[in-house]
């Protein structure tokens, strides 16, 4: 039995990847399951699956989760370092699906045990990839990638050897405001940015779709993982949303992976790799669809992915300072603090600052100096948004 670990279980990507588990019980055996507010879906979802410990991330709802999981014989434990233990436990198989930087320090753990890492948490490439890469390297473990852009491309790659990649062209919806006329994004609220044309995902994600901040985490994740420059990477509008990646030779040719617009596609993936095995997703039907469509990102509607292109130019922990403004950006436009148009803004005004700043983007590339640079970038994220109000 594979031993298997997910953080993040009560989200999106989480309840995806255990109804993939769930269709084939007898195969896994569940290590930890970890979630942050939903206790009951955490609770009824580890004694289900048999789980030996449930972990929430917030401290105050640990009673909470202990009278939830009563005498099934699941721990129960919680707050960050319960978070990181859980996911150091021996396992085979770690899905990282918490939702922002909170999951850097559990994906860290669970890679220096050696693990096989399925990373949809973007956020710890996008800040800190050369520290996730390296600590993968020096620990032997495996990074399998979830994102289902980074998945089409990992296996439209096929092993291939990456000097023969010219460039990398991921996909993107235009998600929620693709077609709005421009003037209008200021007064589009949350509840609208919230809504994705063709993928089902938690909110935070479906609004980073909308203003393509998603897109601006992808094209450096790819970056990070890939090891590809940045004018390797290309961002192509696709609203049928079935291609997810292509990958372009140095030949001229072109390998693409297409796919009903489903995430247990990657998950799966990921689960049985070196392997394929069959997953219970739509299968496309190419003659009905009739015709595929794409076209160029209009830059002056999506600013974030030119401030993705400022952040792989600079380097160094550029990287996360640009994943925790983003962040407090959109808790600031999601509380309506700001409007939809001035998350972007936002983000660029704290990386100005941040730059301003000598030494703080150059420091080593330590777990330290990354969350001491996520902290700033928060701190300042809140200064520019206070001072607009
Ligand atoms: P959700 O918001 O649906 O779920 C997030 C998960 O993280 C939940 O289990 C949530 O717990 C938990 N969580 C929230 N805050 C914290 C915290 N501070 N500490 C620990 N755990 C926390 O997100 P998604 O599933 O949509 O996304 C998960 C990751 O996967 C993200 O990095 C996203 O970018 C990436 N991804 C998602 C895709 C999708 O289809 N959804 C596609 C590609 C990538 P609870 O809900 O119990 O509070
Ligand atoms: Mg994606």
């Amino acid at each position: 039995m594979r031993r298997v670990t997910i953080l993040g279980a009560t989200g999106s990507i989480g309840q995806n990847t255990i109804d993939l588990i769930d269709r084939n019980r007898d195969a896994y055996q569940v290590v930890a399951l970890t979630g942050g507010r939903n206790i009951e879906r955490l609770a009824r979802d580890a004694i289900r699956l048999g789980a030996e410990v449930a972990v929430t991330a917030h401290d105050d709802l640990l009673d909470d989760l202990r009278a939830a999981l009563g005498q099934s014989g699941v721990a129960a434990a919680a707050g960050a370092e319960a978070l990181t233990e859980a996911a150091a436990r021996p396992a085979d198989w770690v899905m990282s699906a918490i939702i922002g930087a909170a999951g850097l320090r559990p994906g860290l753990a669970a890679l220096e045990q050696g693990t096989t890492l399925a990373l949809a948490n973007k956020e710890t490439l996008v800040a800190a990839g050369a520290l996730v890469m390296q600590t993968a390297r020096s620990k032997g473990g495996t990074i399998i990638p979830v994102d289902s852009e980074h998945s089409a491309v990992f296996q439209a790659l096929g092993g291939e050897d990456m000097a023969s990649v010219e460039r990398v062209i991921l996909t993107a919806s235009g998600g929620a405001f693709r077609d709005w006329p421009i003037e209008k994004l200021r007064s589009a609220t949350p509840e609208q940015a919230a809504t994705h044309p063709n993928w089902d995902m938690g909110q935070r994600i479906t609004i980073d779709s909308a203003s393509m901040f998603n897109k601006a985490l992808e094209v450096i994740e790819a970056r990070e993982f890939f090891g590809l420059a940045p004018d390797q990477i290309e961002v192509l509008i696709h609203p049928e949303s079935m291609v997810h990646a292509l990958v372009g030779h140095v030949d001229g040719g072109i390998l693409a992976h297409l796919g009903a617009p489903d995430m247990r596609h990657a998950i799966g993936y990921a689960l049985h790799w070196p392997e394929r095995a069959p997953l219970p997703v739509e299968r496309l039907d190419l003659a009905k669809l009739g015709q595929l469509t794409f076209r160029a990102p209009d830059m002056a509607r999506y600013p974030a992915l030119d401030l993705a292109r400022q952040v792989m130019e600079r380097g160094g922990l550029a990287g996360a300072a640009f994943n925790a403004a983003k962040e407090r950006a959109l808790d600031g436009f999601i509380a309506g603090h700001i409007s939809f148009t001035d998350m972007a803004d936002v983000v660029g005004r704290v990386l100005d600052r941040i730059e301003a700043r000598p030494g703080h983007i150059d420091a080593p590339f330590t777990l330290d100096n990354v969350l001491q640079m996520d902290h700033l970038a928060r701190y300042e994220a809140d200064n520019v948004m206070a001072e607009r109000q």
